[in-house]
């Protein structure tokens, strides 16, 4: 690993990698021993090692699987996740989104946002609102640094004030919204695919049939090159935003917050976004028909 200048022994690599993730939420202070965790495991390689490691590291840490209804990729990642849930003997929590509102191939038609964006805004509602009503501290995703660093650029790419202000590690509670965290962070998407080999997680590989084309994959491969010329770049890049860039935005860029008038989470407008599509889906089941916008 030239960024860390290191060359380990499996054995040595899986303990560095464990002692990894443990610095880091001791270093962002993300939870604690007594705090109960929700794991939002998806079935790849990052969420299920997170999952992995922060059992082995003593924290009562249950899993939430959301089943998105995209069909042969949904259920092999639902077999994945069903399966390290057993291998740890670990609760499960799982949301069957087609039950709950429609499933994303389905809901793209009522919906003029982009697959991933739609996808993510139904996957955050949900996240938050199970580790709520079921009394979680904190909600901890497998975000890596690979995750961190390409959004943070598109960001800055963009100038997204709104978006580059909350690209931290920890994302505080507030006004119905549960704490987040990621303790990947430091670790890239190679460290954590070789974390899972080496420690017999079986974790999906093929990718979401709708990720093809999104532009956080070219953003790492920007990355990607540019960490191969110089070892380190992708860490100083994300390490030294959170340390010099984000505390600038602390008072500047707020969001303005109310509750939803029909289901009652956080949202920007009187009634949120999960409602109002779940509005379009009923309405439009009933006439038959399917629309976008
Ligand atoms: Fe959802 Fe996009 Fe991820 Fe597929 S790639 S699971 S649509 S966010
Ligand atoms: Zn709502």
């Amino acid at each position: 690993m030239p960024q860390h200048r290191l060359a380990l022994c499996s054995q040595d690599f899986l303990k560095w990698f464990e002692k990894t993730v443990h610095r880091t939420v001791k270093e962002f202070r993300m939870f604690s021993e007594e705090d109960r965790v929700l794991v939002a495991v998806s079935g790849g390689k990052d969420s299920l090692a997170l999952w992995k490691v922060l059992r082995k590291l003593g924290y009562s840490a249950d899993g939430l699987y959301i089943d998105l209804g995209i069909g042969e990729y949904s259920s092999r990642s639902q077999e994945r996740v069903l399966a390290l849930a057993d291998q740890l003997g670990a609760e499960l929590i799982t949301v069957n989104l087609r039950e709950e509102l429609a499933a994303i191939p389905e809901l793209r038609e009522y919906s003029s946002r982009e697959t991933c964006s739609l996808c993510g805004m139904v996957k955050r509602y949900f996240f938050n609102k199970v580790a709520r009503e079921r009394g979680y501290d904190v909600v901890a995703t497998g975000h890596n640094l690979d995750d961190e660093a390409g959004a943070l650029l598109g960001n800055v790419l963009g100038w997204n004030l709104r978006y580059l202000g909350r690209k931290l590690p920890v994302l505080e509670e507030e006004e119905g919204f549960v704490r987040k965290v990621k303790p990947l962070v430091r670790l890239t998407e190679k460290e954590t695919a070789l974390y899972c080999i080496l420690s017999g997680i079986d974790y999906i590989e093929e990718e979401c049939p709708f990720s093809e084309g999104a532009p956080t994959i070219s953003y790492k491969e920007i990355l990607n090159s540019l960490e191969e010329k110089s070892p380190g770049t992708k860490m100083r890049f994300y390490f030294e935003y959170i340390r010099r860039v984000a505390p600038l935005f602390e008072r500047g860029v707020h969001r303005e917050l109310t509750t939803c008038r029909v289901c009652g989470e956080p949202s920007p407008a009187e009634v949120c976004g999960i409602c109002r599509l779940r509005e379009r889906v009923v309405n439009l089941k009933g006439t038959g028909r399917s629309s976008t916008g």
